[in-house]
């Protein structure tokens, strides 16, 4: 390997999307001697925090939950989060087959204010980067992550990173793959896992509404689909463009057969069917949607990594798992996973390095029923009313007639807000 430095790193972090950035802060608030950590990201710019709010919104939104929220707050990006920009969800409809049948989930139920709080992947990120920025020691690298090898005698794993026309190599005690769905780390590391196709797409769009949200958000589980609207934020960039529609606007997150998404994301004509489509789905719930973003699809899949640490390597976020986003959970589990390692390094006896493999195995242990069950649940309610399923039909009507009893409608509440 070129020009291997002979620094040790405590910690060296690949990627740096939402996971990796929250890893990287949450370990530079760990009590005691400060860690040694670098960030590598092929886009990972230390000025980047300074940048200006995107002019149009990014269509990576997501629900994050209160607990994440609070663990966030208590890192301190809660003050770095532009709130004109965040929607609380307080309410949740969902419903099997057409609107407007089905159950409603409300936060006020169970005494609290919100279920969820919706925002921009772009606008958490930026939280995160300033965040880091301030006070914290963490060397940025733009680059990729190329090839690894864990000389376990040492205690210490050496990287190659691919930078700008130069290579270099790094040496530390933890590396985390947070290097997303597509992961080279878990590659690098000859970390087993399957990938699932689910055979659908998650197509995401912003909306301007003809009808205030009311702080809801709506979900419909069809045959072999899933229409989700999220609230968003009276901002003045969705307002705007969406203006003729009383300044409300909604985040939709479809997930259809693939060959389905394919036509209607293929052209003028397929985008049309697809708006008409929507307009036939939502109208009986009161909307009429005006669309005020492109078209974006997602494949989704269900990805398993039974063991995601090994040696001094742990994985992070999508590159760990992923799920299907039904439940809007996907970043939530990556984030509960950063916690688990957090709390696993925080807890460590003072003799163990901050990658001894027990520690790590410590952090995998604290997170892997709450993985497990959310594969499971987003699984089962993925496929939940296909017409294949014997009891889809028996399913839909069970899923509305919860509406009726407060204790069962309290219970997934406090689950949604777990
Ligand atoms: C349609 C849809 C809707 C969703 N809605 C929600 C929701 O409401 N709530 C929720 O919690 N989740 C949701 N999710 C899931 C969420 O998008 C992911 O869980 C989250 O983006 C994963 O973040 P990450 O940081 O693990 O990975 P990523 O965001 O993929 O970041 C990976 C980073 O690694 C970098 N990288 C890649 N290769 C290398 C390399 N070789 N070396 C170094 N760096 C590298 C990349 O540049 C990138 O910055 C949704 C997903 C979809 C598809």
């Amino acid at each position: 390997m070129p020009n291997a430095s002979s620094e040790t790193l405590d910690v060296v972090i690949a990627g740096g999307g939402v996971a990796g950035l929250a890893a990287a802060l949450a370990i530079t608030r760990l009590p005691g001697k400060p860690l040694s950590i670098a960030l590598i990201d092929p886009a990972a710019l230390p000025g980047a925090a300074a940048s200006p709010a995107p002019s149009t919104w990014d269509l990576r939104v997501y629900a994050m939950a209160p607990k994440v929220l609070a663990w966030l707050a208590e890192l301190g990006v809660a003050p770095l989060l532009d709130t004109s920009r965040t929607q609380p969800i307080a309410e949740m409809h969902v419903a099997a087959g057409a609107p407007p049948k089905g159950l409603l989930l409300s936060a006020y139920e169970v005494g609290q204010t919100e279920l969820a709080v919706v925002m921009e992947e772009a606008l958490l990120a930026r939280a995160l980067r300033t965040a880091l920025q301030v006070g914290a020691k963490v060397r940025w690298i733009r680059g990729s992550v190329s090839a690894l090898t864990q000389a376990e005698d040492e205690g210490v794993v050496e990287i190659h990173v691919d930078t700008d026309g130069a290579a270099q190599t790094l040496r530390t005690r933890l590396l985390l793959g947070a290097d997303g769905k597509h992961s080279r780390v878990r590659d690098l590391a000859g970390i087993p896992f399957t990938r699932t196709p689910y055979g659908q797409t998650g197509v995401v769009a912003h909306f301007g509404s003809s009808r205030p949200h009311h702080a809801g958000a709506w979900q419909w589980f069809g045959a072999d689909d899933v229409l989700a609207l999220l609230p968003l934020p009276a901002s003045a960039d969705v307002r705007s463009a969406a203006q003729a529609h009383s300044g409300q606007a909604v985040s939709m997150v479809w997930s259809m057969p693939a060959e389905q998404a394919e036509r209607w994301l293929a052209d003028e004509a397929g985008h049309a069917a697809l708006e008409a489509a929507l307009a036939g789905r939502v109208r009986p719930a009161g909307f009429e949607l005006t669309r005020v973003s492109a078209l974006a699809g997602f494949e989704l899949a269900l990805a398993k990594v039974p063991q995601p640490a090994k040696g001094r390597v742990l994985l992070i976020g999508d590159a760990a798992h992923g799920v299907h986003p039904l439940a809007g959970q996907g970043l939530n589990l990556g984030l509960h996973g950063v916690m688990a390692l957090h709390q696993a390094l925080a807890e460590r006896e003072s003799f163990r390095d901050c990658g001894d493999p027990r520690v790590l195995a410590r952090a995998v242990r604290a997170h892997a029923e709450r993985v497990a069950g959310m594969q499971l649940l987003t699984d089962q309610l993925a496929t939940l009313f296909h017409p294949t399923r014997p009891w889809g039909r028996w399913a839909a009507g069970a899923m509305n007639l919860l509406g009726y009893s407060h204790v069962l409608k309290s219970r997934l509440v406090r689950a949604a807000l777990a």
